[in-house]
């Protein structure tokens, strides 16, 4: 295993729609491996496989990362199939350090995906986990917490995030 350290806002593979994984090997159980000690080490509560330069479909969550026994949660090829509620809060995420910024999800979602035995799970997830699913779902669409943020807030984070891209953060 290896902690490849996080891509930063202004990598490109942040932005692409990440790929769909067709077979569930060991190249895929190794970039599980990697992301999940890039995640601890950095102590994320979640991470998506472009975080670490590849471009997949692949979450990981763990809301309790100091609980000992709470297991983190892989996803591949997930979806969101259900939604409702609304909740502000405030996010931030490891690819953007520094910032952070209200932003306004669903309070309650249902997720889909395989495991890495290639069982088919569902999800449900509310609150803090709904937000980490919707959270790193966005990941494998390209899109960051930052695209959420009121036009004020962009405003007032351009400076921030122009240095994050030019690799001065
Ligand atoms: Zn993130």
């Amino acid at each position: 295993m290896a902690n490849l350290g996080i891509t930063k806002y202004g990598s490109e593979v942040l932005r692409k729609v990440a790929e769909p994984v067709e077979e569930i090997n060991d190249e895929i159980r190794q970039i599980v491996a990697d992301m999940l000690e890039t995640m601890y080490a950095s102590e994320g509560v979640g991470i998506a496989a472009p975080q670490i330069g590849i471009s997949k479909r692949i979450i990981i969550v763990d809301v309790e990362p100091s609980d000992q026994s709470s297991k983190p949660i892989v996803l591949i090829n997930p979806e969101i199939v259900e939604k409702d509620g609304e909740m502000n809060a405030e996010e931030g995420c490891l690819s953007v350090p520094e910032v952070r910024g209200d932003v306004k999800r669903a309070e309650n979602v249902v997720v889909e995906g395989i495991d890495l035995e290639g069982n088919k799970i569902r999800i449900e997830g509310t609150e803090l986990l709904a937000r980490a699913f919707q959270h790193e779902i966005d990941h494998i669409n390209g899109t960051l917490f930052v695209d959420h943020l009121s036009r004020i807030k962009k405003q007032l984070i351009k400076n921030k995030l122009h240095k994050i891209e030019k690799g001065e953060s």
